[in-house]
Order: C-alpha cells, then sequence, then structure tokens
C-alpha cells in the first residue's frame, strides 16, 4: 500500500514536472509565436511600401508626356505608356508582347544601328527622327534610348519619343533669319547691290588669291554725272529711284559669277572684275556706259546729256604684298577724276604709275 502511496507521489511529481515543462515550451512557443508574427508585419510593410512605390512608377510612366516603351533585347515590347500607344494609334494588348518593328521603323531595323544592338550598357543614346504615323503628321521627335533591366532580369531598353517639331520649326526660323540678316549686312538697302562692307570684303579675299596665282584684277568706279543737280531738278525720291535702276543696269552689265558689283557710296558705284585684264576691263565699261544710256532716264539738268549718264575711272593690277587692295581704288578714283575732267559719261583707263606697276620688267 505504501509503496503504492510513493509511486503515486512520484507520478504526480512526474506529472507536475511534464505540465512545467509543456507550460516553459508554450511559453516559448508564443513567445516564437510573437516574433513571427513581428516578422510577418515587417514583411507585409515593405511589401505593401514595394507595391506602393511600383504604383507610384506606374503612375508616374502613365502620366509621362512623352511616348515612351521599354523593348526587351529581343525586340519585344514589355510596357508602352499611354502617350506611346496614342501615338501609335493601338491599344496596350495590340503593342505588349509584340515585336517593336512591327510599329516602328526609323530605318534602325535589322541593322547595325538598331539601338538594341549597339546600346551600351552605361550609354544614353540620342537620334533626330522624324515619324510618318498617321497620328504623328510627320512630326520631328528626339528619340533618347537608355538601357534597363527588365522585371523579368533581362536586359533592354527604355525609349522616350519627345516631340521638337516646333523647336525644328523654330531653329529654322532662326537659320533663315540669320540668313536674311548675314544678307541684309552685305547688301545695300536702296539699290539691292553689295554694299561698301561687302566689296572690301571681297577686294581683300581676290587681293590674296590673286596674289598667289599673279593674275590681274580690274576695277570700274562709277559715279553719275551731274546728280546733284538732278536731285535738285528732280527731287530726292526720283533721285533715289534713278540710283536703283543704274544698280539694275549695272548688275545686269556682268557676266562672270567671280564679278561683283556694289554701291560704293552716294551716287558711286564699283565693278570688280577678277582674273581681268585692262582690255576686258573697258570692255565691260564700254558695256555699263551703254546700258546707263539705255535706261533714258531723263536728265535736264545734266551739262553732258538729256539722259542720265555715267563716268568710269578704270584700273588694272597684279596683286603683290607691296600694294594694300586701296592701291587699285586710288588709281581707278584718278581716272574717274579724269574722266569727269575730260566731259563725263566716258570711260578712262589709269596709267600706273611706275610706283604702282605691279609687274615690272626688268
Ligand atoms: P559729278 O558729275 O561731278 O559727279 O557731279 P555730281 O553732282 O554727281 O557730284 P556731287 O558729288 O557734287 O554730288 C553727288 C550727289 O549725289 C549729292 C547727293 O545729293 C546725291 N546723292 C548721294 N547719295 C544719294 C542717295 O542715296 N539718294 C539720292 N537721291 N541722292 C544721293
Ligand atoms: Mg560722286
Ligand atoms: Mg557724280
Amino acid at each position: 500500500m505504501a509503496e503504492s502511496k510513493d509511486q503515486q507521489e512520484n507520478l504526480i511529481n512526474q506529472l507536475q514536472k511534464e505540465k512545467q515543462a509543456l507550460l516553459k515550451t508554450c511559453a516559448d512557443l508564443q513567445q516564437t509565436q510573437l516574433s513571427y508574427e513581428k516578422i510577418i508585419g515587417e514583411n507585409n510593410t515593405s511589401l505593401l511600401k514595394s507595391d506602393m512605390a511600383c504604383m507610384e512608377l506606374e503612375q508616374i510612366f502613365s502620366a509621362y508626356t512623352d511616348s515612351t516603351w521599354v523593348i526587351r533585347e529581343d525586340g519585344i515590347v514589355i510596357r508602352a505608356n499611354p502617350a506611346m500607344l496614342k501615338m501609335l494609334g493601338k491599344s496596350a494588348e495590340e503593342v505588349i508582347g509584340k515585336a517593336c518593328s512591327t510599329f516602328l521603323d526609323y530605318g534602325f531595323c535589322d541593322q547595325a544601328v538598331c539601338p538594341l544592338r549597339r546600346i551600351n550598357r552605361a550609354k544614353t543614346l540620342e537620334y533626330d527622327v522624324q515619324l510618318s504615323l498617321p497620328n504623328t503628321d510627320n512630326k520631328k521627335y528626339l528619340l533618347t534610348i537608355a538601357p534597363l533591366i527588365t522585371i523579368d532580369g533581362s536586359p533592354g531598353i527604355v525609349e522616350q519619343f519627345k516631340e521638337i517639331t516646333s523647336r525644328k520649326q523654330a531653329e529654322e526660323a532662326l537659320e533663315q533669319a540669320n540668313l536674311v540678316l548675314e544678307k541684309m549686312a552685305l547688301i545695300d538697302g536702296l539699290t539691292q547691290v553689295a554694299n561698301r562692307r561687302s566689296f572690301d570684303d571681297t577686294l581683300a579675299k581676290e587681293w590674296q588669291r590673286l596674289k598667289r596665282t599673279n593674275q590681274p584684277i580690274s576695277l570700274l568706279l562709277g559715279d553719275i554725272d551731274y546728280f546733284k543737280k538732278f536731285n535738285d531738278h528732280y527731287g530726292h525720291q526720283a533721285g533715289d529711284d534713278c540710283l536703283r535702276q543704274v544698280g539694275k543696269a549695272l548688275a545686269g552689265s556682268i557676266l562672270r559669277p567671280a564679278d561683283l558689283v556694289a554701291r560704293y557710296g552716294g551716287e558711286e558705284f564699283v565693278l570688280l572684275l577678277p582674273e581681268v585684264e585692262s582690255e576686258g576691263a573697258l570692255t565691260v565699261a564700254e558695256r555699263v556706259l551703254d546700258a546707263i544710256r539705255a535706261l533714258e532716264i531723263p536728265h535736264q539738268a545734266s551739262e553732258v546729256s538729256s539722259i542720265v549718264s555715267i563716268s568710269i575711272g578704270a584700273a588694272t593690277m597684279i596683286p603683290t604684298t607691296e600694294h594694300p587692295p586701296a592701291a587699285l581704288v586710288s588709281l581707278a578714283d584718278e581716272a574717274l577724276y579724269r574722266a569727269k575732267e575730260q566731259g563725263r559719261n566716258r570711260v578712262l583707263l589709269a596709267e600706273p604709275s611706275t610706283e604702282l606697276q605691279s609687274n615690272p620688267t626688268h
């Protein structure tokens, strides 16, 4: 009986120990469960944050006004924003999963220049492209291509089309305006022939060029006869009109592309004739005199003719280092002075002084 009591006590002790152990295990399990719950909570927060970041990026991608799409290295479109779909005139279902070349071919496809072949992982490429899609009306785009790792881990590219038609148009308009300005800077406003600046520049350039090749250059310096009297008699407006007609007649008297007619100032004009000897210069001068006469502009106040006439001084030189280009103008000016003295309405050829003899014989 006593033995049975001992056994019972032992059993009770044993059970109590097991109960203690179970309680401890239970407490440990509760602790573990708490830890797990904490980890799961943290994971859920991270997942939520990552989902929100994805949504945020998706929203940015969708709201982006530049047409943008993502292409895998095998050419398959895996993402396209609404602007891109609108530009293509397609739905997402029609575009995603298809080859990009199905929709756009700006001359790159199947060539070494295809960005998919060229893309260097660290480099962004830029191209000016013109797209003729139903929705683009031949608009011009700046295409920017950047490398990226797609969602499945494979390499790819993101292409962004920025419309630059208006920028291009503005650039072209600016270029045109600059050309007009450049032209205006070299053209005489009244007569529309080259201006003095243009003449000075051309003479300097031709002087250098012909110095090297040892070739002549001729200059005709023309001055309308009794033009002050013309203005006094017919008025300044009529004087301007006469200058315009004379400019036109002079421009019509030169034949070679290298020749230049310019308004030297007031009622004086120059004709620069590169690679022309004095004989040729005189022929052109006679042609000019005839052209002015053919205008038949009445000039009742003139003392030499009943119509507008011109006096011309002609000079020819072979450019040398010793003489500046102005030497040619001085020579022509002297000849012009003599043409005026000898009765106007004529051409006179300059007699180069020994000092100005450009090609002296030894
Ligand atoms: P000459 O036969 O000796 O050359 O006599 P000229 O009267 O032509 O010469 P002058 O140098 O005495 O007078 C030139 C005149 O040219 C003075 C000016 O009234 C006129 N003139 C100069 N520039 C212009 C212009 O742009 N428009 C007009 N209408 N007249 C001009
Ligand atoms: Mg004059
Ligand atoms: Mg004059």
